[in-house]
């Protein structure tokens, strides 16, 4: 068996095993875990430093998880959305497909809390579906590895979907959304990356939320990544009592980048059942991209994103007084530092009334017609 393997096999998944390592009550997390299911790697384990922290709240689970009566499970409608099994299609260009419910770590407040945990990996025969989907889809050039984490896959089956995805011509980017890296950096070997590096281009955004998850071994997993010509990004949540923090959330991007790795999105908390009791108010985040914006590197400012409810994508958010007014002559600019600034607009005169009538059809340019208008 392959060390990662091994290390994952000693994550911790029973109540009782929890209870002896943190002294939390077996009962109590019993009743949580037949729903949602429990897993943390020795790597996250060795990361909590107290009862409550950070680290703690996004993976030891929360009575609160049973109590959240109201919510959807499926908040985004991505079962609604999906035209083959485990594939999601909601934007013009671009898909996901799930090739696993499994994860390094089950994270409390996570969006597929309906699927996760399950065992297997995409079936043979699935996989087959969602090529032929895909090699129809002249439209898709983008294709998200999601689950469950992809890189939990063993490296033959990884490669198999890979190889697979490169017989698709107009298939151009590949791109694989995981916490591996963070939470199980062992699964990084040189074998993995000889594999990825065959399907170039592939992307990876890697799942971070607090600056502590950047530990000298997982920064040393994200380099070999980085060295095998993958490009990183980073997605955070925002979440309530993690990271909902201007100090914590600039620590955690200037680690990020020491990692190699962009960070790209920042989210809000979805509505997901069970996992209500993570949620912010969107001026928290709001107030986070100010807190970045201007006074860090620009490197080091993500995308402020709402998944909204009811499938409509991810809708972009900015604080909204960098620009006070804008009309035909100009805009009103306020920069970080809350000093305003004017930018003027270019003139409004249209090509039709430039006084080059003239002087076009001696170009030799105009010759489709179109400047008859003029
Ligand atoms: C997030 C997401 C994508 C990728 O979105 P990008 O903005 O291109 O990163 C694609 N499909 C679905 C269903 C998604 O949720």
């Amino acid at each position: 068996m392959e060390a990662w393997r091994r290390i994952l096999a000693d994550s911790i998944v029973k109540p009782k095993d929890l209870a002896a390592r943190l002294g939390v009550d077996a009962k109590e997390i019993e009743a949580i875990v037949g729903d949602y299911p429990m897993r943390i790697t020795p790597t996250v384990m060795a990361t909590i430093k107290e009862k409550g922290d950070a680290i703690w709240k996004q993976v030891v689970p929360d009575i609160a998880e049973m109590e959240d009566f109201e919510a959807e499970d499926d908040p985004l409608e991505e079962d609604l959305m999906s035209p083959v099994p485990h594939l999601v299609h909601r934007y013009p260009d671009r898909v996901l497909l799930m090739v696993t419910n499994q994860c390094p770590i089950y994270c409390r407040f996570c969006t597929r809390k309906r699927l996760v945990g399950k065992p297997g990996f995409l079936k043979k025969g699935e996989l087959d579906q969602a090529i032929a989907y895909l090699r129809e889809h002249t439209e898709v050039r983008d294709v998200i590895l999601s689950g469950g984490d992809p890189l939990l896959l063993p490296d033959h089956l990884l490669e198999r979907i890979l190889k697979a995805l490169r017989t698709i011509p107009h298939l151009e980017l590949i791109r694989l959304g995981s916490r591996v890296p963070g939470t199980l950096p062992e699964r990084i070997t040189p074998e993995l990356c000889a594999i990825v590096k065959k399907y170039h281009p592939v992307y990876m955004n890697l799942h971070f939320n607090h600056p502590d998850e950047l530990t000298p071994e997982v920064k040393a997993a994200c380099g070999m990544l980085a060295d095998a010509g993958v490009p990183l990004g980073a997605q955070t949540v925002l979440l309530k009592g993690v990271n909902d923090d201007p100090d914590i959330m600039r620590r955690l991007m200037h680690q990020l980048l020491l990692a190699r790795i962009k960070p790209y999105y920042l989210y809000q908390a979805d509505l997901t059942k069970g996992t209500n009791h993570f949620r912010t108010t969107v001026e928290t985040g709001l107030n986070i991209i100010k807190s970045l914006q201007g006074h860090t590197s620009g490197m080091a400012v993500p995308h402020f994103v709402i998944d909204a409810p009811g499938g409509g994508g991810k809708i972009p958010l900015l604080p909204g007084d960098y620009m006070v007014h804008m009309d035909a002559a100009g805009v009103l600019l306020k920069n970080y530092e809350n000093k305003a600034f004017h930018y003027p607009q270019p003139q409004q005169s249209s090509a039709r009334e430039l006084p080059m009538v003239s002087a076009a059809p001696a170009l030799g340019s105009c010759s489709n017609g179109e400047h008859d208008d003029l």
